[in-house]
């Protein structure tokens, strides 16, 4: 049997506070049909990055909204997650391709966690490519499978993407966080953009006084009447610890009492981890004022959610992102973030709210000694960030969506249209590029090859322009 991930117990209704009463009734009208629907939601790991963080907040939630939802992850060892991380990393562009024994490695772990998937379910959901060929290995039977993919694969490595490809053909459908992720000539019947969400109430995102956020920082050494600058953040070269660093280093010319916080998570399925934190370590020995935290020293949830709000400024200086759930964690607590404008961030970060797009180390220092100049206008960004995240990226609304992709997938019949955020039904006008519902009405119009697309914004329009052949991969011709 697979290992199932136990998570507490939660009440939808306690989101009504956060999210709004009419996000949770919605989600009530949403579940009625489903209840009583089997459904899994399958990765490869309990803890340490985006995915984890989402499944632990939903799978308790679809269960009070009366589905019987579990998560299972699949196992391996160091030489499977280390191929498993090289198909990541291929999926987001490198260029080195897969060894035949590091393909057969694939396999070999991918047959053994498929005899190992034993229960029944109506709906599984298979995140991101670790365990992607469990479809092709066990049989579909019966069940609807999905495949929700975390991960910008709209540049993949040709060979990887040609070996993985394969396996993708039986599924129901493939889930993407924007538009423009899909991957060229994805043999999936059916693409969906739905973008991730944080969960406003849980340890990482609930509301901590000042007192709390300052004792607990104060505990693990940081000084907190000094100023402080934050990167959270798995230890990912994507992720750009280095330019951190490098940023960090201008900024402290000009503010010499600056601290910066390196705060990393190990995840059971990145073994490459630990070299980063190496590297990280040592550009960073020598300075007492750069500080490493991970999760295997103590810092959890309450940490890092006292991190983004002690913050002078949230540095997210990614080079390649999916989403980035750290953007809207921060925003949620009116930090300003000064990120790289990659992946899902700058959908986050639309038209200035939030704080600064950036695209090199220069540019990074740059706003980040701006922001820490100038707090008040750092907060008015920030509080913009905020009502943005509050009216996209909140739990409420991702669960929305795939509620109604699962009911689509069933076979059930849409629910009638609701003034809340949604993508993915037959008929709905949405936004090829970030994937979110528009009234045609209100929506901001341009037309390509005779047809014409609706966006929720200026900055959606303007990516779509300068590409569309890169978000139209996954528009289909109803939409
Ligand atoms: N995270 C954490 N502790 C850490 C580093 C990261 O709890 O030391 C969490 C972070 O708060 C966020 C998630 O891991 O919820 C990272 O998600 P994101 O989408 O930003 O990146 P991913 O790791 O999925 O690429």
């Amino acid at each position: 049997m697979l290992e199932t991930v136990d998570v507490g117990r939660e009440c939808i209704d306690c989101y009504a506070a956060s999210a709004g009463h009419d996000a949770v009734a919605q989600l009530a009208e949403l579940a009625k049909p489903l209840r009583g629907m089997r459904l899994l939601h399958l990765n490869a790991t309990p803890y340490g990055g985006g995915v984890a963080e989402i499944l632990r907040s939903e799978v308790p939630l679809l269960r009070d909204l009366g589905l019987a939802a579990d998560w299972k992850i699949i196992t391996g060892d160091e030489t499977f997650f280390r191929v498993t991380k090289a198909i990541h990393n291929a999926l987001q562009g490198a260029v080195r391709p897969l060894t035949p024994q590091e393909r057969e490695t694939y396999l070999t772990y991918s047959t053994r966690n498929a005899k190992l998937l034993e229960e029944e379910y109506d709906i599984i959901v298979v995140h991101d490519p670790q365990p992607l060929a469990l479809l092709e290995l066990h049989g579909k039977g019966r069940t609807k499978w999905i495949w929700r993919c975390h991960i910008d694969t709209s540049d993949p490595n040709p060979e990887v993407w040609g070996f993985l490809r394969l396996y993708l053909a039986q599924y129901d459908a493939a889930v993407f966080t924007l538009g423009g992720f899909a991957p060229p000539e994805l043999p999936t019947a059916r693409i969906e953009i739905i973008p991730p969400a944080i969960d406003p109430e849980s340890p990482k995102n609930m509301e901590l006084d000042s007192n709390t956020v300052r004792r607990v920082l104060q505990w693990i050494g940081v000084e907190v009447d000094r100023p402080l600058v934050t990167q959270v953040s798995r230890f990912d070269p994507w992720k750009d610890p280095l330019g951190v660093i490098a940023a960090y280093n201008l900024v402290k010319h000009d503010v010499p009492d600056l601290q910066l916080a390196l705060v990393g998570s190990m995840a059971l399925d990145d073994p490459e981890s630990w070299e980063i934190y190496h590297h990280i370590q040592s550009a960073s020995k020598s300075d007492p004022n750069i500080h490493v935290f991970t999760n295997l020293t103590g810092v959890g949830n309450i940490e890092v959610n006292a991190f983004q709000r002690l913050s002078d400024v949230v540095i997210q200086k990614s080079i390649r992102e999916g989403f980035g759930l750290v953007v809207s964690e921060t925003l949620w607590k009116e930090t300003p973030v000064v990120a790289g404008r990659t992946g899902g961030i700058p959908l986050q970060m639309q038209e200035g709210a939030g704080g600064f797009l950036v695209d090199s180390v220069e540019e990074c220092a740059e706003r980040v000694l701006w922001l820490l100049r100038n707090p008040e206008e750092g907060k008015a960004l920030a509080a913009q960030g905020r009502k943005l995240v509050r009216e996209r990226f909140l739990l409420t609304r991702l669960i929305a969506d795939e509620l109604r992709l699962y009911a689509s997938v069933l076979g059930e019949p849409p629910q009638r249209e609701q003034a809340v955020a949604r993508v993915g039904l037959t008929g709905e006008a949405r936004d090829p590029v970030c994937g979110m519902h528009v009234l045609p009405r209100k929506a901001i119009t341009s037309e390509y090859e005779s047809r014409v697309y609706h966006f929720c914004s200026s900055a959606c329009a303007k990516l779509f322009k300068e590409d569309p052949s890169r978000f139209l991969r996954s528009t289909r011709d109803d939409a």
